[in-house]
């Protein structure tokens, strides 16, 4: 019988390079992003400068933390107290928290089968809610399509931020991800698609809103010490009314991320290919259904999502399980009780008036999520996916 036996949660080692110059950064003992010499130029604003150019964006600020970056994003774009923001209904917990945090009431949008956000439910909301903010999480890589979603919030007046913690490195319609709307965040966190422990972006061409999120970052007027980040003048207008909300990135960190930026597209074409024999060998398994992934989506595979449609609670549990006894380690998003990082939205329970979305608990209850870190080969995945196969014919032919 078949056992996998690698850890699902084992990124790659941080590359020597890397560590080099952090410790170079520990040595010098300049760790704050505002502690240079006379002349010196901080490993962030260099990492700022350069992953601006990476996405082509204007402006770039690095900050504490995936959810942080989108928390300010919410506050620099102007959001009201109380104010609606339209979300995903399928998410992660940092979103809403992120939209709760930034005193927001987050409306949550159903889900389509392939996973991205309803374009029916959003129009519908978009009118009814009276929205200013479409908050669009790619979750788990999956690209909506973005011409139906800019249309959508150009008829409602609706500004739109990206949450691209997932498509770091994706392109529509060979645009980068995070180039779209108003603003995007992105997370460095460790199981992202760089990895500095903790750590996030928030990028935007928009001056006021770039100064504004310098300021709540907590720059203590020290935003002359950033490259990628709009003129003295913009920043004279918003600098005593913007709140410092300190969640500022550090040196250590910076230098962690700027040697490894270089090999962030290498990285992502690695991760799809093991993707793509993933799904080969998920292609044709009886009651396995994979997203359908469209033509214009460049995505990064670094998890793989796929539906049991035919399968009950119950099913799913025993499943999962089986996969688990033989090593390959699944989440299931439809667990009532949020287990390590799947959360439902009716979990979130601090939000209320969300509603019923009985589309996203439908798909939710059916949906297995996978991660598909680097230090796995082909073999692997092959290996993987014959387990899941395996496991899910033994479920079907044998019910609980
Ligand atoms: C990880 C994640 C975030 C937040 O990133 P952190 O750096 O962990 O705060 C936001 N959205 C999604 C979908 C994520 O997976």
């Amino acid at each position: 019988m078949l056992q996998f036996t690698k850890s699902f949660t084992q990124q790659e080692p941080i590359p020597e390079a890397a560590i080099a110059r952090a410790v170079d950064v520990m040595r010098g003992g300049r760790l704050h992003r505002y502690n240079t010499l006379p002349g010196e130029t901080a490993e962030v604003a260099l990492l700022e400068r350069d992953f601006a150019a990476y996405l082509g964006s204007r402006y770039c600020l690095a900050c504490a933390s995936g959810g942080y970056a989108l928390h300010i994003a919410l506050r620099a774009a102007g959001l009201e107290p109380g104010a609606p923001v339209l979300s995903n209904a399928f998410t992660l917990a940092p979103v809403p928290g992120a939209i709760h945090n930034a005193g927001g009431r987050p409306v949550l949008v159903e889900t389509t089968d392939d996973l991205t956000i309803d374009l029916d439910d959003l129009a519908v909301k978009a009118a009814d809610s009276g929205a200013r903010l479409l908050m669009l999480s790619h979750m788990r890589g999956h690209i909506a399509d973005m011409d139906a979603i800019l249309d959508i919030c150009a008829r409602h007046g609706i500004a739109l931020i990206e949450d691209c913690a997932h498509t770091m490195g994706a392109r529509w319609k060979d645009r980068p991800s995070g180039s779209f709307g108003l603003a995007a965040c992105f997370s460095t966190q460790t199981y992202k698609h760089l990895n500095a422990g903790e750590g996030g972006f928030l990028t935007s061409d928009n001056a006021e809103l770039m100064a504004r999120a310098v300021v709540h970052s907590g720059s203590y007027m020290l935003y002359g010490r950033h490259i990628a980040a709009p003129d003295e003048e913009t920043f004279r207008r918003v600098r005593l009314e913007t709140p410092n909300y300190s969640g500022r990135m550090d040196n250590l960190r910076a230098a962690v991320l700027r040697v490894q930026l270089q090999h962030l597209d290498d990285n992502c074409r690695r991760w799809t290919a093991l993707y793509d024999t993933l799904a080969e060998g998920l292609a044709d398994v009886p009651g396995l259904r994979l997203p359908h992934r469209p033509a214009h989506e460049a995505y990064v595979g670094s998890s793989i999502q796929f539906l049991l449609p035919g399968l009950d609670e119950t099913a799913v549990r025993r499943f999962v399980a089986l996969c688990g006894e033989r090593g390959v380690e699944l989440k299931w998003f439809g667990d009532a009780e949020p287990r390590a990082f799947t959360s439902r939205y009716d979990s979130w329970r601090y939000l209320t008036d969300v509603g019923d979305l009985p589309a996203t608990r439908r798909i939710l209850a059916q949906l297995c999520d996978m991660r598909v870190p680097l230090t796995f080969d082909a073999d692997d995945c092959r290996i993987i996916a014959a387990i899941i196969a395996a496991c899910l014919d033994q479920v079907r032919r044998d019910p609980p």
